[in-house]
């Protein structure tokens, strides 16, 4: 795959300001250590892809992000915000940080454009009105504007996880993070998914993708990370994370990969 000219034509590391900012950050579950002294920073503007091996800490990694998990050693800030035990600190954290993840999570009960409007309304406090014309903006730009009236169950896994980035983009947030977001889509469904991605980071957006979807690293990230046991192995742009992987563990993940 060619990397587009809008991606081109942007600085391929971002902007320079940070974004976010994890320093010697430790977790554990119990007694388990899931994720070793992980820093990385992020500016604004970059494509980071994350890869490695199933239990390595990648969800885990992605969800302190946002703090949908704790970790106990080590700091995360997002936007400048440091993330604390202060509630308004992670409110203010999570209406800057989207978040896809790998079954869509949508509410079945509510239809699409339900969906997608029901957090502005209720975290950010926004007229009905316009919720929905917010929300008709975000599905027209996936390409599924008429689906707005089904629930999720009667969408095909694509256009359910479009509807779940549209949803993630109606709070209007300057970072998303993914989750394995196409590992759940059968074959034919992928590309739809990966191309409205590709369409976001062509727009600017700062995304964390947590993929295995190498042709999507090569044309979108500016950054590859690997992460195995808990720690991140090894970093590079994509040609030389592929073409020269340096540490062993890399170069087995990639073998068994591509
Ligand atoms: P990945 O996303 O790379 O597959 P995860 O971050 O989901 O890895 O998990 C990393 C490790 O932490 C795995 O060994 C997993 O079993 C373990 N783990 C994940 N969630 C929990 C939990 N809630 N309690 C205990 N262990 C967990
Ligand atoms: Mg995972």
């Amino acid at each position: 795959m060619a990397t587009s000219n809008a991606l081109q034509s942007r600085a391929a590391a971002g902007t320079g300001e940070a974004a976010i900012e994890i320093a010697a950050m430790n977790k554990w579950y119990g007694d388990f250590h899931v994720l070793k002294d992980i820093n990385l920073n992020v500016s604004r503007g970059e494509r980071i892809v994350i890869c490695g091996p199933s239990g390595s800490g990648k969800s885990t990694m992605i969800r302190c992000i946002n703090r949908l998990e704790e970790f106990q050693k080590g700091s995360v800030t997002v936007d400048g915000i440091p993330l604390t035990n202060d509630l308004k600190r992670i409110d203010e954290v999570r209406r800057e940080v989207g978040m896809v993840f790998q079954h869509f999570n949508l509410f079945p009960h509510l239809t699409v454009l339900e969906n997608c409007m029901l957090a502005p309304i209720w975290v950010r406090k926004m007229p009905k009105k316009e919720a929905e014309e917010r929300a008709m903006h975000f599905l027209t730009r996936v390409r599924i504007p008429n689906q707005a009236k089904k629930y999720p169950g009667q969408l095909s896994g694509g256009q359910q996880q479009r509807v779940a980035i549209a949803r993630a983009l109606c709070m209007n947030p300057k970072i998303m993070l993914f989750d394995e977001p196409t590992s759940a889509l059968d074959p034919e469904m992928v590309k739809e998914v990966l191309d409205t991605m590709v369409s976001l980071a062509e727009d600017g957006m700062t995304m964390l993708c947590v993929t295995h979807e190498m042709g999507f690293a090569r044309q979108v990230a500016n950054r590859v990370i690997f992460m195995d046991a808990g720690q991140i192995v090894e970093t590079n742009e994509p040609n030389a994370f592929f073409s020269n992987p340096q540490h062993e563990r890399t170069k087995l993940f990639l073998s068994q990969i591509l």
